[in-house]
């Protein structure tokens, strides 16, 4: 079987609307165009989500609490057919200190050991500096959105990072880029 490219996906800010710690499905709001978005890649790519979850860390939410509506958020992208494999979720404030906070990459080498994924064809795209850094401390291509923290941050990121104004023009870039039409 060949291997498979992944696209890793932060959450807050770049599917849904980043309003700060999430603690009740109710407060989640995708974006009107993240369907579409992951619809065009899905016939080409897996799909993960990496998300920081500190809120967690920080007493402001549970694992309870992120583990449901993350659920919430894959049963939501399955019933419109696209199917996420893995969702990761990095409980830690920075202080932790720990080993799976982007900009760090263990999950992204867990998806590789567990899944056998094409790094090389693979994409990371995320809203904050810590998941383009990801993407270059993982060797795998970023792309940074201007939805969520993205605008506010723009400043910090490289000048050769690829920004697009959200998920649905990064998907349509991938899909240019790669031929994939
Ligand atoms: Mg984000
Ligand atoms: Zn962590």
């Amino acid at each position: 079987m060949p291997k498979r490219a992944a696209i890793f996906i932060d959450r807050d800010g770049t599917l849904i609307d980043d309003v700060g710690y999430i603690k009740k499905i109710s407060e989640v709001r995708f974006y009107p165009f993240t369907i579409e978005a992951l619809s065009l890649l899905q016939p080409h790519f897996c799909f993960f989500i990496i998300t920081n979850q500190s809120g967690i860390g920080k007493g402001l939410t549970t694992e309870d609490e992120v583990s449901v509506v993350n659920q919430y958020i894959v049963e939501t992208l399955k019933k419109e057919g696209i199917n996420i494999e893995e969702v990761y979720s990095c409980p830690h404030k920075s202080e932790d200190d720990c080993a799976c906070k982007k900009p760090k990459t263990q999950f992204i080498e867990k998806a590789n050991e567990q899944h056998d994924i094409d790094l090389n064809k693979s994409f990371i795209i995320g809203d904050h500096p810590s998941d383009v850094q990801c993407g270059i401390n993982a060797g795998i291509f970023p792309i940074y959105l201007l939805t969520g923290h993205g605008t506010m941050h723009q400043h910090e990121i490289d000048a050769e990072t690829v920004v697009c104004p959200n998920i649905l023009e990064a998907s349509k870039y991938i899909i240019t880029k790669h031929n994939l039409v």
